[in-house]
């Protein structure tokens, strides 16, 4: 009785058991291929997009707005902008009472 497969991926001829079972029949791909194959899916997976826009969910902290805004911020705010100018500015990103809140809190640094 030849139990025997070929795998399509390293091209080698091998044992039956050497093949996972799915749905019902055998993978295409010998158990080394396959497992070698979804540790390459799961590394490509989370890869996150750097090209990605911002989420649209409201950020709720300073340390949470991409470096450039929080940079700017920063300055606005050493070069005298009010909060609200600030908030007008970033209005897709920062609420006015963020910044208060932040200011408060003392999670706002100041422009070095
Ligand atoms: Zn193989």
């Amino acid at each position: 009785m030849s139990n025997l497969k070929i795998c399509r991926m390293c091209n080698i001829v091998k044992d039956l058991n050497d093949f996972y079972d799915i749905n019902k029949s055998k993978s295409k791909y010998c158990k080394p291929c396959h497992n070698k194959n979804r540790q390459k899916y799961r590394f490509q997976k989370p890869k996150p997009n750097p090209n990605s826009k911002p989420k649209e969910k409201k950020p709720t902290g300073f340390q949470k707005l991409s470096k450039e805004i929080q940079d700017d911020i920063l300055y606005m705010i050493s070069v005298k902008y009010t909060f609200k100018e600030i908030a007008e500015k970033y209005k897709e990103h920062v609420k006015y009472k963020s910044l208060c809140l932040w200011k408060r809190q003392d999670k706002i640094k100041k422009y070095e």
